[in-house]
C-alpha cells in the first residue's frame, strides 16, 4: 500500500504541473514562449483577512437564493440585475445576450438582446421520451428552436426571454425534471456511464449511486419552489430561514453555498466515458465479479483557466482514498464541506477545489477530510483507466433488447436544411417512446429497443437526413465543441460554429493519409474556460483571442493525461494546416497500436516542433 501511496503522490505532482511543463526530451527544457501560463508554483495561500468576492455578498444577502429575483420577474426589464444574474445560476439559468447582434444593437441604440439559457440537470443522463418532448416543445415555443445536449449529460435551452423564464422552468418541472443546481456554486449534474447494460448489475449500481449523490447534494432551499413553481404572487418575498441557523435550511451548504461550482463523475476503469479525472470529485468503481466493492475517490480535477491570471491552471483529479459503497455519501459530504469551509471565497478565479488541493497538497487535504468524516481514510487502490467507450451504434443490452447511440455533432439538436434531427426526435419520442440517455460526448442513446424495431429507427434517421453513427468519420465522431458564439458571454472565438468546417477539412486530409480509422479526441472551446474539456484530449483547440486558437496536443482518449501547448495564436484558417505535418509524422513513425496522443507524448515538444517547421504544409 505504501508503494501505491508513493505512486499516487508522483501522479499527483504530474497532474498539476503538466499543462505548463511540456515533456522535455533528451534533457532539454521547453521554450518558454510555448507555455500558456507559468504555473510552476501553487496558488498563494488564502488570506484569512481577504475580502469575500461580490458574488459571496449576493449569496449571503439572498436568503437562500431568493434575493431580488421575485421582484425582478415582475418588472418590465428584459434583463436581471447584478445580484440576480448570479443567483439565477443556482436555479439553472444564465443570462446571456446575442453577440451576433451586439454591434448593430449598439449602433441603433436598442441595447443588448438579452435572453436566458436554461439547463436541465439530468443525473447519469437518464431522460424519458415524455421529458424530451416537453423540452422540444419549449425550444420551439419560447427558445431559439434548438436544444443542446451538454458535455455533462444535461440539456440546454437557449434564447428564452426573461418573461418566459418562469413558464419554462415550471414546464420542465411538470415532467419531473429540474433545473435546480444545474449551474451555480453547488454540486452540478452528476455524471455517470449512461450505457443501459441491463445484464450487468454494475452499470445499474453506478446509476443508482449517481441518483443518490444528486439527491443528497441538491440544494434544500424552498426558494426554487416558491419562485418558479408556486401560484403565490411572484413579488411576495418569503424570508424562510433568514434568521435561523443556515444549516437547518441547507444542511450541507449553509447560507453562502460553495465558493464555486463542484462537479462529480462516476466511471469504471474499463470505461472512462465521463472523463473522471476532469471532475472535482471523481469516483472510479472497483469491481469484483459483478459487484462494486468500493470506489477510488479522486479529487481536484477541473479545467477552467484565466489566461491573464497565471495562478490558474487545468488539473487532473488525484487519488485520495478507497471508499466502500456504504461510506460514499459520508466521505463525499466531508469533501464538499472541506471545500465549503476552506475554498477561496475572495478570488473566484482560484476558488475551485483544485486550488485548495494544490495549495495544501493531497496529504493535508486528506487529513482535513478525515477530520470532517470522523475516521481515517483507506489509501486508494492501485488503479488506472484503461479504456473508454463512446457507446455509439447498435449495442445489445443484455436483456434481449438493444440500444442505439446516435452521434449529435456538438450536441446541437436542430432542423437545418436537409438535416432534421429535431423532427426525427419528435417522431421517435411520440411514436416509439424509448427511454433516452445522454452521453458526455453529447450523443443520445435510444434504449430498450426490440430487435424488430431496429430498422424503424434507422429508417426515421435516414428519412430526416441524419447520418448513422457508423457512417460518421472517426475524427468527427470523437470531436466536440462548446457553444461559444453567439450565446456565451465569455467566448473570444467561435467554437461550435467553427469546428464542423475544420472537421470537413480534416476528414479529407486524413483520408488522403490513410488515417481515417484512427481514434483521437479533438475538442474545441471558444475561450480557455475549458467547458468541452480540451486539456486532456489528443488535440485541444482553445480560443485565445479573436479568430485565433491555442493548439494543445499529447492528451488521449482515456483522459488521464493533460496535453501541452504545441502552437499558440494560430488563426482559424491555419489550424488544419498546422496539424497536418504532425499527422504525416505519425503516419510515418508511430508504433503498432500507438494512438496519436501517445505518439505526440512520446516524441515531445522539441521534436514535434522541429518536424513541424521542417515539414510545414504549403
Ligand atoms: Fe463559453 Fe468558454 Fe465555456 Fe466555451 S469554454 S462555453 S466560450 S465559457
Amino acid at each position: 500500500m505504501e508503494a501505491a501511496a508513493g505512486r499516487s503522490n508522483r501522479m499527483a505532482q504530474s497532474r498539476v504541473a503538466r499543462y505548463t511543463d511540456p515533456p522535455a526530451k533528451n534533457g532539454q527544457s521547453s521554450p518558454p514562449k510555448t507555455r500558456f501560463a507559468a504555473m510552476s508554483q501553487p496558488p498563494p495561500a488564502k488570506s484569512d483577512a481577504a475580502k469575500p468576492s461580490a458574488v459571496e455578498g449576493f449569496k449571503q444577502e439572498s436568503h437562500f437564493l431568493r434575493g431580488e429575483i421575485p421582484e425582478e420577474l415582475l418588472d418590465e426589464n428584459s434583463f436581471f440585475g447584478k445580484g440576480s444574474i448570479q443567483l439565477i445560476k443556482h436555479h439553472g439559468s444564465y443570462q446571456q445576450d446575442n453577440r451576433d447582434e451586439r454591434k448593430a444593437a449598439r449602433e441603433d441604440g436598442r441595447g443588448k438582446a438579452y435572453s436566458m439559457m436554461v439547463r436541465t440537470k439530468i443525473p447519469g443522463g437518464k431522460f424519458s421520451s415524455a421529458q424530451m418532448l416537453a423540452e422540444l416543445a419549449l425550444c420551439d415555443e419560447v427558445g431559439n428552436a434548438t436544444l443542446r445536449v451538454t458535455t455533462r449529460q444535461a440539456l440546454q435551452l437557449h434564447g428564452i426571454l426573461k418573461k418566459d423564464l418562469k413558464k419554462t422552468i415550471r414546464r420542465i418541472n411538470e415532467v419531473q425534471a429540474s433545473t435546480l443546481g444545474a449551474c451555480g456554486d453547488v454540486n452540478r449534474n452528476v455524471m455517470c456511464c449512461p450505457a443501459p447494460l441491463r445484464g450487468d448489475p454494475v452499470h445499474d449500481e453506478l446509476q443508482q449511486m449517481a441518483d443518490r449523490l444528486a439527491e443528497h447534494f441538491a440544494p434544500h432551499t424552498r426558494a426554487y419552489h416558491q419562485i418558479w413553481l408556486s401560484e403565490e404572487p411572484e413579488g411576495e418575498k418569503q424570508l424562510v430561514g433568514g434568521d435561523r441557523d443556515p444549516f437547518e435550511v441547507e444542511p450541507i451548504y449553509g447560507a453562502v453555498y460553495l465558493p464555486r461550482k463542484f462537479k462529480i463523475g462516476i466511471a469504471l476503469p474499463t470505461d472512462n466515458c465521463v472523463d473522471v479525472y476532469s471532475q472535482d470529485l471523481g469516483l472510479l468503481a472497483i469491481e469484483e465479479g459483478s459487484t462494486i466493492v468500493g470506489y477510488n475517490f479522486l479529487v481536484g480535477g477541473g479545467f477552467g483557466v484565466t489566461p491573464t491570471a497565471k495562478k490558474t491552471f487545468p488539473a487532473l483529479a488525484q487519488p485520495l482514498a478507497f471508499v466502500a459503497p456504504d461510506a460514499v455519501i459520508a466521505v463525499a459530504t466531508a469533501i464538499v464541506q472541506v471545500q465549503r469551509d476552506f475554498g477561496n471565497r475572495a478570488d473566484r478565479k482560484i476558488a475551485r477545489l483544485k486550488y485548495l488541493v494544490a495549495d495544501w497538497g493531497i496529504e493535508k487535504f486528506k487529513a482535513k477530510v478525515e477530520e470532517y468524516y470522523g475516521k481515517p481514510l483507506i489509501d486508494p487502490k492501485p488503479l488506472e483507466v484503461s479504456q473508454f467507450d463512446d457507446h455509439l451504434g447498435w449495442c445489445e443490452q443484455g436483456d434481449g433488447k438493444w440500444f442505439y447511440g446516435l452521434n449529435v455533432e456538438n450536441g446541437r439538436i436542430k432542423d437545418e436544411d436537409g438535416f432534421r434531427l429535431k423532427t426525427a426526435l419528435y417522431e421517435i419520442c411520440e411514436s416509439l417512446g424509448p427511454p433516452l440517455r445522454f452521453t458526455s460526448h453529447q450523443a443520445i442513446l435510444f434504449t430498450d429497443i426490440e430487435e424488430s424495431d431496429k430498422p424503424v429507427f434507422e429508417e426515421i434517421f435516414k428519412r430526416h437526413g441524419i447520418s448513422l453513427s457508423e457512417d460518421i468519420s472517426m475524427v468527427r465522431r470523437w470531436s466536440m465543441a462548446c457553444p461559444a458564439m453567439p450565446t456565451c458571454g465569455l467566448a473570444v472565438t467561435e467554437s461550435e460554429r467553427a469546428l464542423p468546417g475544420m472537421m470537413d477539412a480534416l476528414e479529407v486530409e486524413l483520408k488522403k493519409l490513410g488515417l481515417s480509422d484512427e481514434i483521437f479526441t479533438t475538442r474545441m472551446t471558444g475561450c480557455p474556460n475549458g467547458c468541452a474539456r480540451p486539456y486532456n484530449s489528443d488535440i485541444g483547440l482553445v480560443g485565445k483571442t479573436l479568430g485565433k486558437y491555442t493548439i494543445l496536443i499529447g492528451g488521449r482518449c482515456q483522459g488521464d493525461r493533460l496535453n501541452w501547448i504545441y502552437k499558440d495564436l494560430v488563426p482559424a484558417g491555419e489550424v488544419v494546416q498546422t496539424l497536418l505535418p504532425l499527422f504525416r509524422y505519425f503516419k510515418q513513425d508511430h508504433k503498432k497500436n500507438e494512438s496519436f496522443g501517445d505518439f505526440c507524448d512520446r516524441k515531445g515538444l522539441e521534436n514535434l516542433t522541429g518536424w513541424g517547421e521542417q515539414n510545414a504544409s504549403t
